[in-house]
């Protein structure tokens, strides 16, 4: 059946989405979501594990921050770098006014491995959404701005989001400046060459003041949509949750001359220690606890470790029960050791609380977008840190398998593009 043409030439339904005219021209000019991600598909690739490892400030994210930089220089927005690395594409509205912004955005790094949608989606489809405004000749009365957020993940050193925490005080530029990641480098040194400033960073209420709202478009890291069978949602909440550092102390020895009895193995007191933190959590009904990092010192097959540094990632929606749940680690984790003949050190490294959304700005998006179902999410982001400053939402992408923070995440193209849609309407809605 051929498909009625409407006087524009343009198709007055989608075969794929059964979408009518508007939308369907929408649609089309979604199509840039496509081709942005496709240009970014080999940058940062993970030979060994599999899917994409772009630290921050690591080769391949200053790849796609290039990347950024000339997408939306071909789209004429005007980009600053603020002084805690956040980039900043600006869409004027008329008069040139830099407040009251209309921001939406996301982040370029990925986790170890990590999938090609944790992030860039959410930016690629920002400026795919600016793509589908200029088509319909939408003019912002209000500035539309894209984000990108720099070590979202804390994949390098350690703190996830820190961007975000930096421009809102959530952390001090001392502790940022300190923070190391694997090989030894400072966050500070890592600045530097990058051509920031330590004495610079830290919370900005001048950049702050010109957000008026923030909405975020990720994909989903769970199975939420897949569940309801929509392929966009609306965010109600992020699930409280935390990370912090277990440290092992052995003795060091020969893996040959040693004799089993006595041994002071810090490996064993760690290894017990993971399987307490599952045991532990299941007592607590929504309690998520994993140790997914592990860190034998000195790390050799004929040694036995005298130090294992292993991470923990703890959620639950009440945040007394995380703090509760964590404690009763830290104690078992203590007693685990001691019958080890070994010591336990906890450290922790960040929390955050259940994050609650702007209720009204969580309403609008459900009715701007075509009654998207809302629904909460375990995963941390961005939104989650600047939501204490600034009223902010998020919009979900589906993916269909699930996973997320794995090779295996995924998002279907017709998804992409409606996700993409839904955020141009969204920008829509508040900038017109
Ligand atoms: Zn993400």
């Amino acid at each position: 059946m051929k498909t009625p043409t409407t006087a524009e030439g343009r198709t007055a339904s989608d075969a794929s989405t059964g979408y009518s005219n508007s939308a369907s021209a929408d649609l089309g000019a979604a199509r840039t979501v496509l081709s942005l991600m496709r240009s970014i598909e080999d940058i940062g690739r993970d030979r060994a594990r599999g899917g994409y490892s772009r630290p921050v400030y690591g080769s391949a994210e200053l790849e796609l921050r290039s990347w950024f930089l000339e997408a939306a220089a071909q789209r004429d927005l005007d980009v600053e770098t603020d002084r805690n690395g956040i980039m900043w594409a600006w869409w004027y509205a008329p008069g040139k006014q830099r407040r009251d912004a209309v921001v939406t955005g996301s982040h370029l790094d990925s986790v170890p491995g990590g999938g090609a949608y944790d992030g860039p989606l959410g930016v690629a489809s920002s400026l795919a959404a600016i793509d589908v405004l200029r088509d319909r000749g939408f003019v912002p009365s209000r500035p539309i701005v894209v984000a990108v957020f720099p070590e979202e993940e804390g994949s390098r050193f350690g703190v996830a989001c820190l961007g975000s925490r930096l421009l809102t005080g959530a952390i001090s530029p001392e502790r940022a400046l300190a923070l190391r990641d694997g090989e030894g480098v400072t966050f500070a040194q890592a600045l530097t060459t990058q051509g920031g400033r330590g004495d610079r960073i830290g919370a900005d209420r001048d950049m702050l003041a010109r957000i008026g709202i923030f909405l975020e478009l990720h994909v989903e890291q769970g199975r939420g949509l897949i569940d309801l069978g929509a392929p966009v949602g609306v965010a109600s909440s992020i699930l409280g949750h935390g990370r912090w550092r277990l440290s092992a102390h052995g003795q060091g020895n020969h893996a040959g001359t040693t004799l089993m009895a006595g041994r002071q193995d810090a490996m064993v007191a760690a290894a017990r220690t993971v399987v307490a933190v599952r045991e532990i959590a299941l007592e607590h009904s929504g309690a998520r606890a994993t140790v997914g990092r592990l860190q034998p010192i000195p790390g050799g097959t004929n040694v036995i470790a005298s130090r294992v540094d292993f991470w923990l990632d703890v959620r639950h929606a009440e945040d007394a029960v995380t703090a509760v749940i964590v404690e009763k680690i830290h104690a078992e984790a203590r007693r685990l050791a001691a019958e080890e003949g070994c010591t336990m050190e906890l450290v922790e490294e960040s929390v955050s609380g259940t994050v609650h959304f702007d209720a009204t700005l969580g309403l609008e998006l459900s009715v701007a977008t075509g009654g998207s179902p809302m629904l909460p999410t375990g995963a941390g982001h961005d939104a989650g840190v600047l939501a204490s400053e600034v009223p902010t939402a998020m919009l979900f992408v589906r993916n269909p398998t699930g996973i997320s923070h794995s090779p295996e995440e995924l998002c279907e193209d017709d998804d992409a593009r409606l996700g993409t849609v839904a955020l141009a309407d969204a920008l829509a809605h508040h900038a017109g």
